[in-house]
């Protein structure tokens, strides 16, 4: 009767609590994304009807990121939470488990069709993360978001559901874009070298080489061997240019642009990539569709 009695007060407290937070968020649902791409995509379904948050900005290498005090409060005070998954947020990942126990947490690149992820090389039973480079397959993931919004915010189900077809029209036409003007590079110059291994499903949805010298993570190392190996591979192809990313440090791409100059070759910089991080916030970059545009402008650019 006792244990009952103590059972019924925590009903009550708990009961109250809960009921305070729904009166307090009761007018748009409170949504929490990773990356700045996840957050963009959230934001073109909701529009003004929720609030968005993006923990990564500019510049952010989500491999290497830790949840800040700030996040935690963020992540805690969140009704949904959208990552990307695939060990992107390598970091984080204990933290994110923890809230899936008390609410939605989901790992968008963890719900597309399996059969169009690539497998990483360098960890045996994992994936690529960098799912947002092949745009047909980050339209996947959008509709993904878009069904779990739909689901936990009933009363704006069908806005929702407007939206994504109209962001989803951008993404189609932004997909053929990105193949017409790949396809202006000669074949024997399309070859993408960056610091680390981003850009794998965009060069196979566009069909471009695609040389990384750290793997498909900011956290594994590269040796002497390895700036030897792609030093070798452009003098030899005679590749016009490599690529540095806004949020790895240029420290292994000038090695190799260094290598290049020791045996007689000159290799040009193409430009800052936007690989794993938007650019700032209220320019072209900032968004999704312009982060895409960008990257293939210098791309082309430097390559064809
Ligand atoms: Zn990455």
């Amino acid at each position: 009767m006792g244990n009952r009695l103590i059972i019924g007060v925590l009903v009550i407290i708990f009961g109250c609590g809960t009921d305070q937070e729904k009166v307090r968020d009761s007018s748009k649902l409170n949504i929490v994304a990773t990356t700045g791409m996840i957050g963009d995509a959230i934001a073109n379904i909701v529009q003004d009807s929720a609030v968005v948050t993006s923990l990564m900005g500019p510049g952010v290498d989500p491999h290497l990121y830790k949840a800040t005090q700030g996040d935690l409060q963020k992540l805690t005070s969140a009704d949904v939470i959208f990552y990307n998954g695939l060990y992107l947020e390598g970091k984080m990942g204990e933290v994110l488990e923890k809230l899936g126990r008390v609410k939605p947490v989901i790992a968008i690149a963890e719900k597309v069709d399996a059969n169009r992820l690539r497998k990483a090389e360098e960890y045996n039973d994992s994936y690529d993360p960098h799912i947002w480079f092949d745009v047909s397959l980050w339209q996947e993931a959008v509709q993904v978001a878009s069904g779990e919004l739909q689901k936990r915010d009933p009363d704006n189900a069908a806005f929702y559901a407007q939206n994504t077809q109209g962001f989803q029209a951008q993404l189609d036409s932004l997909h053929q874009w990105v193949k017409k003007e790949i396809n202006v590079i000669p074949k024997s110059q399309r070859v993408l070298i960056t610091a680390h291994d981003a850009f794998g499903y965009f060069g196979h949805a566009y069909d471009i080489e695609v040389k990384g010298l750290q793997g498909i993570s900011t956290l594994s190392e590269y040796g002497l061997r390895d700036v030897a190996n792609l030093v070798n591979y452009i003098t030899d192809r005679k590749i016009k240019s490599v690529f540095l990313e806004t949020s790895v440090s240029k420290k292994a791409i000038n090695a190799v642009v260094q290598g290049c100059i020791d045996k007689g070759f000159e290799v040009s910089i193409g430009g800052n990539l936007y690989s794993d991080a938007m650019g700032p916030q209220n320019t072209p970059e900032g968004a999704y569709i312009g982060m895409v545009e960008s990257n293939v402008r210098t791309i082309v650019d430097a390559l064809k």
